[in-house]
Protein backbone atom coordinates (compact mmCIF):
# COMPACT_ATOMS: atom_id res chain seq x y z
CA UNK A 1 0.00 0.00 0.00
CA UNK A 2 2.19 2.61 -1.06
CA UNK A 3 0.74 6.12 -1.82
CA UNK A 4 -0.74 6.59 -5.19
CA UNK A 5 1.16 8.01 -7.88
CA UNK A 6 -0.21 11.12 -10.48
CA UNK A 7 0.16 12.72 -13.66
CA UNK A 8 -0.10 16.14 -12.31
CA UNK A 9 -0.08 18.55 -9.18
CA UNK A 10 -1.12 21.80 -8.51
CA UNK A 11 0.83 23.91 -6.44
CA UNK A 12 0.24 27.29 -4.97
CA UNK A 13 3.32 29.87 -4.65
CA UNK A 14 5.14 30.64 -1.88
CA UNK A 15 5.57 34.04 -3.26
CA UNK A 16 2.33 35.32 -5.12
CA UNK A 17 0.02 32.76 -4.10
CA UNK A 18 -1.06 32.03 -7.42
CA UNK A 19 -2.12 28.46 -8.39
CA UNK A 20 0.17 26.68 -10.94
CA UNK A 21 -0.89 23.26 -12.28
CA UNK A 22 2.48 21.01 -13.13
CA UNK A 23 3.22 18.29 -15.17
CA UNK A 24 4.60 15.36 -12.75
CA UNK A 25 6.78 13.54 -15.42
CA UNK A 26 8.52 16.70 -16.87
CA UNK A 27 8.74 18.35 -13.61
CA UNK A 28 10.74 15.21 -12.66
CA UNK A 29 13.32 15.82 -15.56
CA UNK A 30 14.43 19.31 -13.59
CA UNK A 31 12.76 20.39 -10.52
CA UNK A 32 14.20 23.17 -10.62
CA UNK A 33 12.86 24.90 -13.49
CA UNK A 34 9.53 24.13 -12.27
CA UNK A 35 8.45 27.85 -11.73
CA UNK A 36 5.22 30.00 -11.37
CA UNK A 37 3.43 31.01 -14.27
CA UNK A 38 2.60 34.55 -12.71
CA UNK A 39 5.82 35.76 -10.93
CA UNK A 40 8.46 33.55 -12.35
CA UNK A 41 9.49 32.40 -8.75
CA UNK A 42 10.71 28.44 -8.63
CA UNK A 43 7.63 26.85 -7.09
CA UNK A 44 9.79 24.12 -5.41
CA UNK A 45 12.71 24.52 -2.49
CA UNK A 46 15.31 22.38 -4.29
CA UNK A 47 18.51 24.52 -4.03
CA UNK A 48 19.24 23.48 -0.48
CA UNK A 49 17.12 25.79 1.80
CA UNK A 50 16.10 23.95 4.92
CA UNK A 51 12.96 21.95 4.55
CA UNK A 52 11.91 23.93 8.48
CA UNK A 53 8.18 22.31 8.62
CA UNK A 54 9.33 19.04 7.21
CA UNK A 55 7.26 16.03 9.64
CA UNK A 56 8.48 12.57 10.06
CA UNK A 57 5.49 11.07 9.08
CA UNK A 58 5.59 13.36 5.36
CA UNK A 59 8.01 11.27 4.17
CA UNK A 60 8.80 8.14 6.37
CA UNK A 61 7.65 5.18 4.26
CA UNK A 62 4.48 3.48 5.48
CA UNK A 63 6.04 0.01 5.35
CA UNK A 64 8.96 1.17 7.81
CA UNK A 65 6.52 2.71 9.81
CA UNK A 66 4.34 0.14 10.33
CA UNK A 67 6.90 -2.31 10.58
CA UNK A 68 8.98 -0.59 13.24
CA UNK A 69 6.23 -0.37 15.42
CA UNK A 70 6.60 -4.17 15.34
CA UNK A 71 9.50 -4.35 16.57
CA UNK A 72 8.75 -1.74 19.25
CA UNK A 73 6.25 -4.09 20.65
CA UNK A 74 8.44 -6.76 21.21
CA UNK A 75 8.07 -7.15 24.87
CA UNK A 76 11.77 -5.18 26.36
CA UNK A 77 13.52 -5.13 23.01
CA UNK A 78 13.85 -1.47 23.48
CA UNK A 79 14.36 -1.25 26.83
CA UNK A 80 17.07 -3.77 26.32
CA UNK A 81 18.68 -2.53 23.47
CA UNK A 82 18.64 0.97 24.97
CA UNK A 83 19.68 0.20 28.45
CA UNK A 84 22.03 -2.71 28.09
CA UNK A 85 23.89 -2.94 24.83
CA UNK A 86 23.38 1.13 23.86
CA UNK A 87 25.78 3.27 25.96
CA UNK A 88 28.34 0.16 25.59
CA UNK A 89 27.88 -0.37 21.97
CA UNK A 90 28.00 3.73 21.72
CA UNK A 91 31.18 3.78 23.42
CA UNK A 92 33.14 0.63 21.56
CA UNK A 93 31.64 2.55 17.85
CA UNK A 94 33.08 6.39 19.15
CA UNK A 95 36.44 4.50 20.24
CA UNK A 96 36.68 2.19 16.86
CA UNK A 97 35.94 5.20 14.70
CA UNK A 98 38.14 7.70 16.65
CA UNK A 99 41.75 5.02 17.09
CA UNK A 100 40.96 3.77 13.25
CA UNK A 101 39.14 6.72 10.79
CA UNK A 102 39.66 10.07 10.30
CA UNK A 103 36.92 12.66 12.34
CA UNK A 104 35.54 15.20 9.44
CA UNK A 105 35.38 19.29 10.79
CA UNK A 106 35.96 22.00 9.52
CA UNK A 107 39.71 21.52 10.08
CA UNK A 108 39.44 18.22 8.51
CA UNK A 109 38.51 17.59 4.43
CA UNK A 110 36.30 20.77 4.96
CA UNK A 111 34.52 20.14 1.64
CA UNK A 112 32.97 17.02 2.66
CA UNK A 113 32.07 18.64 5.97
CA UNK A 114 30.27 21.67 4.38
CA UNK A 115 28.21 19.04 2.38
CA UNK A 116 27.16 16.87 5.89
CA UNK A 117 25.82 20.52 7.04
CA UNK A 118 24.25 21.05 4.10
CA UNK A 119 22.61 17.96 4.42
CA UNK A 120 22.03 18.24 7.97
CA UNK A 121 20.28 21.76 7.71
CA UNK A 122 18.19 20.41 5.11
CA UNK A 123 16.15 17.69 6.70
CA UNK A 124 16.60 19.23 10.33
CA UNK A 125 18.69 17.02 12.25
CA UNK A 126 21.59 17.61 14.64
CA UNK A 127 24.49 16.41 13.19
CA UNK A 128 25.98 13.23 14.96
CA UNK A 129 30.14 12.88 14.55
CA UNK A 130 31.31 12.11 10.92
CA UNK A 131 34.26 9.68 10.12
CA UNK A 132 35.96 8.91 6.93
CA UNK A 133 37.22 5.64 6.39
CA UNK A 134 39.94 3.71 4.11
CA UNK A 135 37.77 0.97 2.55
CA UNK A 136 37.62 0.72 -1.51
CA UNK A 137 34.24 -0.52 -1.02
CA UNK A 138 31.66 2.84 -1.65
CA UNK A 139 29.34 3.04 1.75
CA UNK A 140 28.17 4.74 4.43
CA UNK A 141 26.24 4.12 7.61
CA UNK A 142 25.28 5.76 10.58
CA UNK A 143 25.85 3.46 13.89
CA UNK A 144 25.48 3.09 17.57
CA UNK A 145 22.26 3.31 20.05
CA UNK A 146 21.45 6.36 21.55
CA UNK A 147 24.26 8.23 20.13
CA UNK A 148 24.60 7.85 16.64
CA UNK A 149 27.60 8.12 14.36
CA UNK A 150 27.97 8.63 10.49
CA UNK A 151 30.68 7.02 8.48
CA UNK A 152 31.31 7.23 4.78
CA UNK A 153 34.50 5.33 2.92
CA UNK A 154 37.22 6.66 0.91
CA UNK A 155 35.36 4.17 -2.02
CA UNK A 156 32.32 6.30 -2.10
CA UNK A 157 34.30 9.73 -2.08
CA UNK A 158 36.53 8.38 -4.90
CA UNK A 159 33.72 7.27 -7.63
CA UNK A 160 30.75 9.37 -6.38
CA UNK A 161 30.56 13.21 -6.88
CA UNK A 162 29.59 16.12 -4.78
CA UNK A 163 25.91 16.01 -5.40
CA UNK A 164 25.73 12.30 -5.13
CA UNK A 165 27.51 12.44 -1.79
CA UNK A 166 25.37 14.79 -0.62
CA UNK A 167 22.54 12.72 -0.88
CA UNK A 168 23.85 9.99 1.16
CA UNK A 169 24.73 11.84 3.65
CA UNK A 170 21.21 12.99 3.52
CA UNK A 171 20.20 9.05 3.67
CA UNK A 172 22.46 8.58 6.46
CA UNK A 173 21.26 11.45 8.18
CA UNK A 174 17.61 10.36 7.79
CA UNK A 175 18.17 7.14 9.44
CA UNK A 176 18.95 9.03 12.20
CA UNK A 177 16.26 11.35 12.33
CA UNK A 178 13.33 8.89 11.71
CA UNK A 179 15.00 6.59 15.06
CA UNK A 180 16.30 4.08 12.94
CA UNK A 181 19.85 3.23 14.34
CA UNK A 182 19.51 1.39 17.17
CA UNK A 183 17.69 -1.56 15.19
CA UNK A 184 19.96 -1.00 12.16
CA UNK A 185 22.83 -1.63 14.85
CA UNK A 186 21.60 -4.69 15.83
CA UNK A 187 21.05 -5.94 12.49
CA UNK A 188 24.44 -5.64 11.54
CA UNK A 189 25.56 -7.04 14.75
CA UNK A 190 23.37 -10.34 13.55
CA UNK A 191 24.64 -10.24 10.10
CA UNK A 192 28.53 -9.56 11.05
CA UNK A 193 28.06 -12.61 13.57
CA UNK A 194 28.61 -10.70 16.21
CA UNK A 195 26.11 -12.15 18.06
CA UNK A 196 28.56 -12.88 21.06
CA UNK A 197 28.23 -9.45 21.99
CA UNK A 198 24.80 -10.08 22.80
CA UNK A 199 25.35 -12.97 24.60
CA UNK A 200 27.74 -10.95 27.10
CA UNK A 201 24.45 -8.76 27.37
CA UNK A 202 21.80 -11.68 27.66
CA UNK A 203 20.41 -10.74 24.99
CA UNK A 204 20.30 -14.14 23.38
CA UNK A 205 16.63 -14.60 23.23
CA UNK A 206 16.59 -11.43 21.01
CA UNK A 207 18.25 -13.93 18.17
CA UNK A 208 15.28 -16.36 17.78
CA UNK A 209 14.21 -16.47 14.68
CA UNK A 210 10.91 -14.83 13.97
CA UNK A 211 12.70 -11.74 15.60
CA UNK A 212 15.56 -11.86 13.23
CA UNK A 213 13.38 -12.22 10.42
CA UNK A 214 11.66 -9.43 11.52
CA UNK A 215 14.14 -7.30 11.89
CA UNK A 216 15.89 -7.92 8.54
CA UNK A 217 12.70 -7.28 6.57
CA UNK A 218 12.09 -3.86 8.95
CA UNK A 219 15.99 -2.82 7.58
CA UNK A 220 14.95 -2.75 4.18
CA UNK A 221 11.62 -1.13 4.78
CA UNK A 222 14.31 1.58 6.30
CA UNK A 223 15.84 2.22 3.31
CA UNK A 224 12.90 3.56 1.73
CA UNK A 225 12.37 6.01 4.26
CA UNK A 226 16.33 6.94 4.01
CA UNK A 227 15.85 7.16 0.44
CA UNK A 228 13.20 9.29 0.33
CA UNK A 229 15.20 11.76 2.67
CA UNK A 230 18.06 11.58 0.34
CA UNK A 231 15.89 12.60 -2.56
CA UNK A 232 14.75 15.52 -0.24
CA UNK A 233 18.49 16.36 0.13
CA UNK A 234 19.58 16.41 -3.40
CA UNK A 235 16.15 17.75 -4.69
CA UNK A 236 17.50 15.90 -8.19
CA UNK A 237 15.24 12.50 -9.01
CA UNK A 238 18.92 12.09 -11.82
CA UNK A 239 20.86 12.32 -8.94
CA UNK A 240 19.07 10.22 -6.71
CA UNK A 241 19.22 7.44 -9.79
CA UNK A 242 23.00 8.05 -10.99
CA UNK A 243 24.34 7.34 -6.93
CA UNK A 244 21.73 4.41 -6.82
CA UNK A 245 23.50 3.08 -10.27
CA UNK A 246 27.32 3.86 -9.38
CA UNK A 247 26.43 2.24 -5.77
CA UNK A 248 25.03 -0.34 -7.53
CA UNK A 249 27.98 -0.96 -10.21
CA UNK A 250 30.16 1.27 -12.51
CA UNK A 251 30.84 4.58 -11.71
CA UNK A 252 34.43 6.38 -12.22
CA UNK A 253 35.73 6.42 -15.51
CA UNK A 254 32.97 4.06 -16.52
CA UNK A 255 30.49 6.71 -15.90
CA UNK A 256 30.48 7.91 -19.33
CA UNK A 257 29.09 4.62 -20.74
CA UNK A 258 26.45 4.45 -18.27
CA UNK A 259 22.80 4.92 -19.13
CA UNK A 260 20.44 6.12 -16.50
CA UNK A 261 17.28 5.54 -18.41
CA UNK A 262 18.21 1.76 -18.66
CA UNK A 263 18.96 1.71 -15.53
CA UNK A 264 15.42 3.01 -14.55
CA UNK A 265 14.10 0.44 -16.45
CA UNK A 266 16.06 -2.36 -14.90
CA UNK A 267 14.87 -0.85 -11.28
CA UNK A 268 11.54 -1.38 -12.51
CA UNK A 269 11.42 -5.23 -13.44
CA UNK A 270 13.07 -5.93 -10.24
CA UNK A 271 10.50 -4.70 -8.37
CA UNK A 272 8.47 -7.06 -10.82
CA UNK A 273 10.29 -9.73 -9.42
CA UNK A 274 9.88 -9.59 -6.40
CA UNK A 275 8.49 -12.02 -4.34
CA UNK A 276 6.82 -11.28 -1.17
CA UNK A 277 7.69 -14.52 0.40
CA UNK A 278 9.46 -13.85 3.69
CA UNK A 279 11.97 -16.33 2.98
CA UNK A 280 12.76 -14.52 0.03
CA UNK A 281 13.81 -11.28 1.29
CA UNK A 282 15.85 -12.88 4.20
CA UNK A 283 17.53 -14.56 1.18
CA UNK A 284 18.25 -11.25 -0.88
CA UNK A 285 19.60 -9.60 2.24
CA UNK A 286 22.21 -12.30 3.31
CA UNK A 287 23.20 -12.52 -0.19
CA UNK A 288 23.84 -9.55 -1.05
CA UNK A 289 27.08 -9.50 0.57
CA UNK A 290 25.98 -8.10 4.11
CA UNK A 291 25.89 -5.13 2.57
CA UNK A 292 25.29 -2.18 4.81
CA UNK A 293 22.34 -1.07 1.95
CA UNK A 294 21.09 -3.57 0.23
CA UNK A 295 18.79 -4.19 -3.37
CA UNK A 296 20.01 -0.54 -4.06
CA UNK A 297 18.89 -1.21 -7.74
CA UNK A 298 15.37 -2.43 -6.24
CA UNK A 299 15.21 0.66 -4.26
CA UNK A 300 15.04 3.21 -7.26
CA UNK A 301 11.84 2.01 -7.85
CA UNK A 302 10.57 3.16 -4.89
CA UNK A 303 12.11 6.53 -4.96
CA UNK A 304 11.08 6.93 -8.36
CA UNK A 305 7.35 6.14 -7.33
CA UNK A 306 7.35 8.11 -4.16
CA UNK A 307 8.57 11.32 -6.51
CA UNK A 308 5.63 11.10 -8.37
CA UNK A 309 3.19 11.46 -5.62
CA UNK A 310 1.55 14.83 -4.24
CA UNK A 311 3.03 14.09 -0.93
CA UNK A 312 6.68 14.59 -2.53
CA UNK A 313 5.53 17.80 -3.97
CA UNK A 314 4.41 19.01 -1.24
CA UNK A 315 7.45 18.68 0.88
CA UNK A 316 9.44 21.21 -1.91
CA UNK A 317 6.56 23.35 -2.41
CA UNK A 318 6.78 24.23 1.48
CA UNK A 319 3.19 24.75 1.57
CA UNK A 320 1.61 21.79 3.14
CA UNK A 321 -0.95 21.40 3.42
CA UNK A 322 -3.55 23.61 2.24
CA UNK A 323 -1.06 24.97 -0.43
CA UNK A 324 -1.56 21.79 -2.30
CA UNK A 325 -4.70 21.96 -3.85
CA UNK A 326 -6.27 18.21 -5.40
CA UNK A 327 -4.65 17.04 -8.13
ZN1 LIG B 1 4.36 33.20 -8.08
ZN1 LIG C 1 20.35 3.30 4.46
Amino acid sequence: MSEPTVDAVTLRCRFCKAKNRVPVSRALEDLNKVRCGSCGSGLLRVNGEPLTDLKDEDFSHPWDAAALDKLKAIPMADTVINKLLGSTLDKLTHFNLMAGAVRIGPEQAPRLWKLYLAAAGRIGVDPPPLFLLQDPRPNAFAMGAGSPQVGVTSGLLEIADDPCILGVLGHELTHVRLGHVTYRTLVWLLLTGALKILDLFGLAALVIKPIQIALYRWYQMSELSADRGELLTTGSLETFVRTHMILSGGGGRWLPEMNVAAFIDQAHEAEALRDNDIILWVMELLSSNQRTHPLPVWRVHHGLKWAQTPAFFEILAGTAPEGLLEA
